[in-house]
């Protein structure tokens, strides 16, 4: 396969952009190679500047349930477009999205349009620590919230679990306001909620965690998360910035029944524009300036040709059916993939929930970010350079997850998943063509 324009590109965005990306792990720096420059997607491919196909499984890191390039949210765009693209005001569309996801969510009754899902997060702490009156924030080891200052944390060692920056540039003293606790142990949590709830605004999850491969949680620790935290006075926030509107239109909230005090959105809510949202009940949101006292603003916030591409994705996402299509589809593609590795004992667990999957190597389902053993990486990166060769386009990363799309048709499942066993093979050993 021709790489050629995608390293020259490379080559010279190396002289514009550190490691030439504009986000880090675009650079393939996990798997090694050169990243490719996508010139254009449609439906469930995208194609490269060297005119290669790919099955994208990537989908923008999530935000593309729709596939590439959907007619109908293309021509909302064009039409928002051309009443032109930024006010610095309010506009009926953005009336239009927060009515649509607010009468089709039952749990939330407000919100806030911001521009990323970074931007959801920071402020929907900013609001937990003024509604409580206290400062400290907890998070889990293998979650991801975005670049702010007080998540990019995490454990220390020793016994008490304050936090230890994950990046240059993060004051020690602002590390130190987020306490990390792993996934799936209530007992620890337990014992931290009863030497520090005082100090602790929020909880901080996401209920679906998909950031650090697929972890999925059982309901009864997050149950247990959101009973501690009407007993200590804390606020519960889920992170839905990749499950809201992807597993479901009330996302993980919806699927686990579990009403959190504060949801973040992002990705899915700008129809593939750049939109993010915090949203909670009526009372929490009041104390958000102008109405209360808790600042935060955005010039871009509620763009209108953004909200145009929100309101059109949200209304295809509310077609009867359209949540459980996925599902069926990716628990079939999941499905032939796990068949094939477990007739040839291959060590591989695929954990599913919508159109979300993670390919594990391992023989058992991981609950923690710990319990990933990072040598098994190796075959991730050995699959997917055989993939990208074969046309299949999965995130550069053994730790991010796979997206279905609506565009990826049955057929088309059938067929990447004949690949991807193929890739396994390869990887395993049982055939040696690369
Ligand atoms: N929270 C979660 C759960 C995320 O997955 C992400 C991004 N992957 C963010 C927050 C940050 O969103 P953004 O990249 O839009 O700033």
């Amino acid at each position: 396969m021709k790489r050629t324009n995608s390293e020259l590109l490379f080559e010279e965005a190396k002289k514009f952009f550190p490691g030439g990306v504009s986000s880090p792990v675009r650079a393939f720096k996990s798997v090694g190679g050169t990243p490719l420059f996508i010139k254009k997607g449609d439906g469930p491919y995208i194609f490269d500047e060297d005119d290669n196909c790919f099955i994208d499984f990537c989908a923008s890191w999530g935000p593309l349930i729709l596939g590439h390039n959907h007619p109908v949210i293309r021509e909302a765009i064009i039409e928002a477009v051309h009443q032109g693209t930024s006010f610095g005001a309010p506009t009926r569309r953005e009336n239009l999205l927060g009515k649509t996801l607010i009468d089709n969510n039952r749990f939330i009754e407000k919100m806030r349009f911001v521009s990323s899902g970074t931007e959801a997060v920071m402020s929907a702490i900013r609001l937990a620590r003024a509604v409580t009156g206290k400062s400290k924030v907890l998070k889990f080891e293998g979650c991801y919230h975005g670049h702010v200052d007080s998540l990019l944390v995490k454990a220390g060692s020793g016994l008490v679990t304050f936090g230890v920056s994950t990046s240059a540039g993060i004051p020690e003293a602002f590390a130190k306001e987020t306490l990390v606790l792993p996934l799936h142990d209530v007992l620890k949590l337990e014992q931290l909620l009863s030497q520090h709830h005082h100090e602790i605004a929020c909880i901080i999850i996401e209920p679906i965690p998909a950031n650090n491969g697929l972890l999925l949680q059982d309901k009864s620790f997050l149950e247990c998360l959101r009973l501690k935290c009407y007993k200590y006075g804390i606020l519960l926030i889920f992170d839905e910035v990749i499950s809201g509107f992807r597993v479901g239109f009330e996302g993980a909230a919806g699927i686990y029944q579990i009403q959190p005090d504060i949801i973040t959105y992002g990705k899915i809510i700008g129809g593939g524009m750049p939109v993010g949202a915090y949203a909670a009940s009526a009372e929490i949101m009041s104390h958000v300036a102008p109405e209360g006292p808790v600042y935060q603003a955005g010039t871009l916030s509620g763009n209108p040709v953004a909200m145009a591409a929100g309101l059109a994705a949200a209304q295809l996402l509310l077609e009867d059916g359209f949540y459980e299509k996925m599902d069926v589809k990716t628990k079939n593609f999941v499905q032939i993939i796990q068949k094939h590795a477990d007739q040839h004992n291959y060590p591989l667990h695929i954990p599913q929930i919508g159109s979300i999957f993670w390919l594990a190597f391992s023989r058992e389902r991981i609950y923690t970010a710990e319990g990933i053993d990072a040598s098994t990486m190796q075959y991730f990166n050995k699959l997917h350079k055989f993939l990208l060769e074969r046309g299949i386009y999965l995130g550069p990363s053994g730790y991010e997850v796979g997206f279905v799309s609506s565009m990826h048709t049955e057929e088309i499942l059938a067929e990447a998943a004949q690949v991807i066993c193929a890739g396994l093979d390869f990887v395993f050993g049982s055939d040696s063509a690369m």
